[in-house]
């Protein structure tokens, strides 16, 4: 039976190797590895060879995307690291081992839904360290913590930050050294042990693994969550491979419909195009223009990469068009290397089928987050 195109093929294995090598390189300075899966939608298969890898606990910031990592029969501890609404809690505290919060009425909501259902729920609050994403300010930090830690059905675990995602600042020993000094006064304030304190993201790992750090080891975190260095072997703040990981576990595969030659300059009065912008083209002259059925409900343009000697031209909803060396029979198939926005919107579009290889295959993959119907 041929392979369904287009499709995303994933290499396991690779993913299991990169997860080990960062598991490794961390245990030196007692951090441990939340896998997360969000940009796999929280595919069960890919879930698992994190946890070949060694990671501790896996990470989603979906509710739907734990739920099917549950379905799979995956009973690992699993960190909810978006903030639940308050409506998700009843769902969040049976998913979930543990949660990010930052606001009281979802903790309250947590402690709620987590006495009807005769649990303890762990919370880790986080803390806004500049970036301007998730987090309460540090001059709120204790407030919320006191709040967390007298609520009944909630544990108060842990302090966490998340930097680079939203302004891209960088994480560094400044932030580090910020979070386990607020860390240290909720300990003392409050007479907890917060043995949780998760320091960030991929975008952690230049600070982490840098070897002339000066800081004491261990580290003042105890965990990181890493979903694209595991998933690509990238550190997202440089856009750089990270030494010693593959960066070519995901492969996106897209068949040839049409390859003629062709001017290289449209004629005609110009307009915008679909996505109402006006491209500029230089003139080639004749060059050979090859589509694939692929488009921008699949792809993001700036996270894909062709075969050598291929450029990506340009993109609507449905074609995605490529100049390359010579024509392509039609149902020949392209393969490119995905970036983090380009997995991410691959792996969301219905469109596109995934093949995991590399691996025994664990458990099933079936059951991708339904659609929402409204
Ligand atoms: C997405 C996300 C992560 C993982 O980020 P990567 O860059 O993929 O490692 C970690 N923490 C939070 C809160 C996130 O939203």
């Amino acid at each position: 039976m041929s392979s369904p195109s287009p499709r995303i093929e994933i290499d396991l294995g690779k993913i299991a190797d990169n997860a080990r090598c960062l598991v490794e390189r961390l245990a030196p300075l007692r951090i441990d590895v939340t896998g997360v899966t969000k940009a796999v939608l929280g595919l069960p298969s890919v879930a698992a060879a994190m946890l070949l890898g060694g990671v501790t606990r896996l990470g989603d910031s979906r509710v739907a995307n734990l739920a099917r990592l549950r379905s799979a029969g995956i009973q690992t501890p699993m960190m909810l690291i978006r903030s639940p609404t308050p409506d998700e809690a009843d769902r969040a505290v049976t998913i979930a081992s543990i949660s990010l919060v930052s606001e009281p009425s979802v903790v309250a909501a947590l402690s709620t839904a987590s006495r009807q259902c005769g649990l303890v729920h762990d919370v880790v609050v986080m803390v806004e360290l500049g970036d301007l994403r998730e987090g309460v300010l540090a001059a709120d930090l204790l407030p919320l913590a006191r709040f967390a830690a007298t609520l009944p059905g909630v544990r108060l675990v842990g302090l966490g930050t998340n930097l680079a995602c939203r302004n891209g600042v960088e994480p560094g020993p400044n932030q580090m050294a910020e979070l386990a000094v607020l860390a240290q006064l909720v300990r003392v304030e409050l007479g907890l042990a917060l043995p949780l304190i998760s320091g960030g993201n991929s975008a952690n790992l230049t600070w982490a693994l840098d070897a002339d750090r000066r800081e004491p080891t261990p580290s003042p975190v105890t965990d990181l969550r890493i979903g694209e260095a595991i998933l690509l072997g990238t550190d997202p703040v440089r856009g750089a491979p990270i030494d010693g990981l593959h960066t070519d576990a995901f492969t996106l595969v897209g068949s040839v419909i049409e390859s003629l030659e062709k001017p290289s300059m449209p004629w005609g009065t110009r307009g915008f195009d679909s996505f109402g912008s006006v491209p500029t083209v230089g003139d080639r002259g004749q060059i050979v223009q090859t589509i694939v059925s692929l488009g921008r409900q699949d792809v993001e343009l700036a996270g894909l990469t062709p075969s050598p000697g291929i450029t990506v031209l340009g993109a609507s909803s449905d074609h995605l068009v490529l100049e390359t060396p010579a024509r392509l029979a039609p149902g020949s198939e392209l393969r490119f290397g995905l970036g983090y926005a380009g997995l991410l919107r691959a792996m969301t579009s219905p469109y596109v089928a995934v093949e995991t290889t590399g691996l025994a295959q664990p458990r099933t993959d079936a059951g991708a987050p339904t659609r929402r119907r409204t």
